[in-house]
């Protein structure tokens, strides 16, 4: 196909010369055979040019000796979005190919003498160029895939659509075809298509693919699923546990590790995080890993009890909480390997762990998988592709380091297959392989460093505005250290001082150092958890160090509220945390215009704006309510409101103790499928047995699973959910979302066991 994009680079602006007649004649060619061709007439231009745009597909770089500063720089940058892009170098005679440098020669493909090899010559090397790097460029499946979009055949099976045409018969099914374009059409297949071979076999494209994920991700196998990290992680409990078996669970885990154990039946003992007074999830604590701490929760199980196998046969630790802390991977495989043969690391949010040595050690696939020892445990790893790195939503992957415990690949896709599909969507594959060739050699760390700049770049412009405001005024605060210490010589520097390059590389500034107060975690062990820089929590004015509530504040719901009006939409909000992530689609400085929003609040907080004017969608919630109502004022209204029911310290005392567990997670299932439950009033649960599970938003982490108590008329959970009814029926507009009750007649249910 001819419809590359040529990018010629020359140094015309200073002399108004005529371009180069013999570079005006490649262009002529190029443009003849359907090539784009885009001109940069400065060395500076293009240096800023090739980091802006990934539409370049070679490089024509007019040789000038004098401008060879330039020149080199222009070269530097290709590193950062095009390192392998070809580039040639055109010089005009064999005196001024000696004058070029060592440096640039490196990063050269051919060097032209423009004046010597003939137009058709030149093209002709440019053009093979292009595709060689187009062949080396696209991953196994992508390629495979962009082949098999070019032959037009005819098929007699599914899908019926017949690469699109089927759509095309309606004028609503047309209008589908041209919004989402041809090839997603044409890629769209069914398995029978022996040329990409199978993804259930992992074979041909697919299976090259996995190899080709395996080798970027550091795995010894990877798997490519279509299924999201719930698929995922289905698979790797039902390959590795049955109802004899004993599964050891982070209690801060995602819907599908209880779903994972309705499907098994195995008996869960669980490890529960602390939370600090922010409602902030913290990490469990290192000793709830330990062999003797695990044999006590086995030991204190009645149905561990009836098992005859005690050793768990799998484990499971949500690496990166949804507030962004992440363990040292080594730690938690050397203790939990203890107790067990099969630890998996559940990176949902974490997908580009290995590509930074910001995070070196703090994730499941660390450094070299050939020094996994094979009497190591066998290590999973989940990532949801579409969450943090880039693929389309439902990608996700499956990583494995084999040691004790492994599991064959014949046996353990018998669990791949069960929660796959016999008809996966390629496209949603081949984002997996992209999604893994983006962050292959350089690129991979270029991509994340400039997530993590943006990011600190973000927590110290707030930071400093904090310091300027903090003596008889407010700001946001960045949740994240006050001091910065240079490990290499010790000096120390306040948060929004402390040098660039120090935040972005130096990982011991974001370990969570026990002594610190910042962080609000009492019980914290040595370099056991470390805070990731892209997931950027900011704190509002409302607790004391101490945690208590202040009398004055700003509630998190409003900022959240407010910003929505203005598009801006924070990924989690607390009492007094708002959570913005960074990824890898944010773009350059479009943090400022948080900035400004933030400062915005602040001023139509301050003055007591009406909600009228700042957050109009609100009236409609509750007109005579909010109708005359000032910002600030419903902000007292919030502080008053906690102050009295004080929803988070009965959260936190919910989440302290376990519940009491009536009957494990499938047999509670069993009586739902029996249709043995109904809907109970939360002014009714005590005593109590849930028929599935209770997850407030934040933090996302069940109060309850299916079959666990609510316990006695004292029961922090009870109390925490009416104290929610509280508050949604005082503030329309602010209800909170949790998932497994409902609502009937305004008040909060929860599906129980009949009695
Ligand atoms: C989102 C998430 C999952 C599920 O991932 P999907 O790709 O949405 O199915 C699993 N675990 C954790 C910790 C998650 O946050």
């Amino acid at each position: 196909m001819c419809d590359k994009n040529y990018l010629i680079v020359s140094n015309n602006e200073l002399t108004h010369r005529q371009p180069n007649p013999a570079i005006a004649r490649i262009v002529e060619t190029l443009k003849s055979k359907g090539e784009k061709v885009q001109y940069s007439y400065s060395y500076q231009n293009a240096a800023s040019y090739v980091v802006s745009t990934v539409a370049i597909d070679c490089i024509l770089l007019e040789w000038n000796a004098h401008d060879i500063a330039q020149i080199r720089t222009l070269v530097e940058r290709l590193s950062l979005r095009h390192d392998q892009t070809p580039v040639f170098l055109m010089v005009k005679s064999a005196g001024d190919n000696a004058s070029v440098d060592a440096e640039v020669m490196n990063r050269v493909t051919e060097t032209f003498m423009v004046l010597d090899d003939t137009t058709d010559f030149i093209v002709g090397r440019l053009q093979a160029a292009v595709n060689r790097y187009e062949k080396i460029m696209m991953p196994p499946l992508m390629a495979a895939m962009m082949e098999y979009a070019k032959e037009k055949e005819y098929s007699w099976s599914a899908p019926g659509h017949q690469g699109g045409v089927g759509f095309c018969k309606t004028a609503v099914g047309r209008k589908f075809y041209d919004f989402y374009g041809e090839n997603i059409f044409r890629t769209d297949m069914g398995i029978e298509r022996a040329s990409l071979g199978s993804m259930l076999d992992h074979t041909g494209a697919f299976g090259e693919s996995e190899k080709y994920i395996a080798r970027v991700f550091g795995a010894h196998r990877s798997y490519s699923l279509v299924v999201g990290t719930s698929g995922a992680n289905r698979t790797i409990m039902q390959a590795c546990l049955t109802d004899k078996n004993i599964a050891i669970c982070d209690r801060n885990s995602h819907k599908s590790i209880e779903q994972g154990l309705m499907l098994t039946g195995a008996t869960p003992v669980y490890m529960t995080p602390t939370r600090n007074a922010y409602g902030i999830i913290g990490p469990i604590p290192k000793k709830q890993m330990s062999a003797e701490y695990i044999r006590g929760q086995v030991a204190e199980s009645r149905f561990a009890a009836l098992l005859e196998e005690k050793r768990p046969a799998y484990s499971i630790v949500t690496n990166c909480t949804y507030d962004g802390l992440i363990y040292n991977g080594d730690i938690i495989q050397n203790m939990l390997g203890e107790s067990c043969d099969r630890i998996h690391y559940d990176e949902a949010w974490f997908g580009y762990s290995r590509f930074n040595p910001i995070y070196k050690g703090f994730h499941a696939m660390r450094d070299d998988k050939k020094a996994h020892a094979k009497d190591a445990p066998t290590i999973f790893a989940t990532h949801s592709t579409h969450k943090l790195l880039n693929a389309l939503s439902q990608a996700s992957y499956i990583h494995m380091r084999e040691g004790r415990g492994n599991i064959e690949p014949a046996q353990f896709n018998q669990s791949y297959m069960m929660h796959a599909t016999t008809s996966p969507l390629y496209s949603i594959a081949a984002s997996n392989d992209v999604a893994a060739a983006m962050m292959d050699g350089k690129q991979g760390v270029n991509l994340t460093n400039e997530v993590i700049e943006e990011a600190v770049d973000f927590r110290q412009a707030i930071a400093r505005k904090y310091e300027q405001y903090k003596e008889n005024d407010w700001f946001f605060k960045p949740w994240n250290p006050e001091v910065i210490t240079d490990p290499k010589n010790g000096e120390r520097y306040p948060f929004p001082e402390a040098p660039k390059p120090i935040l972005m590389q130096e990982q011991s500034c974001w370990i969570l150092n026990p002594k610190d107060s910042w962080h609000g975690f009492s019980d914290l062990d040595e370099n056991w958890v470390m805070l990731d820089p892209v997931k950027v929590s900011l704190l509002t004015p409302g607790l004391n160090d101490d945690g208590s509530l202040k009398d004055r504040g700003v509630p998190a719901a409003l900022v959240t509220a407010y910003l929505s009006n203005l598009g801006i939409v924070p990924t989690r909000t607390t009492d007094f945390q708002i959570m913005f992530l960074f990824s890898m689609g944010v773009t350059k400085g479009k943090w400022v215009t948080l900035m400004n929003s933030l400062m915005a609040f602040k001023k139509h907080y301050d003055m007591n704006a009406l909600l009228k004017d700042v957050i109009p969608e609100l009236i409609s919630a509750a007109p005579e309510l909010y109708g005359e109502l000032g910002i600030r004022d419903l902000g007292d209204k919030m502080i008053a409101f906690l102050k009295e029911h004080n929803p988070s310290h009965k959260l936190n005392q919910a989440y302290e103790l376990l519940p009491q567990i009536d009957m494990l997670p499938r047999d509670a299932f069993k009586q739902l499928v029996a249709n043995n439950v109904e809907l109970v009033s939360i002014y009714e649960l005590e005593s109590r047995t849930a028929a599935n599970s209770v997850i407030p938003y934040p933090p996302g982490i069940p109060m309850v699973l299916s079959g666990e108590n609510f316990g006695d008329e004292n029961s922090p959970l009870i109390g925490y959910l009416r104290g929610l009814q509280c508050w949604d029926d005082t503030f329309p507009g602010f209800e909170h979302e949790t998932e497994g009750t409902e609502k009937e007649d305004g008040t909060y249910h929860v599906m129980c066991l009949k009695r």
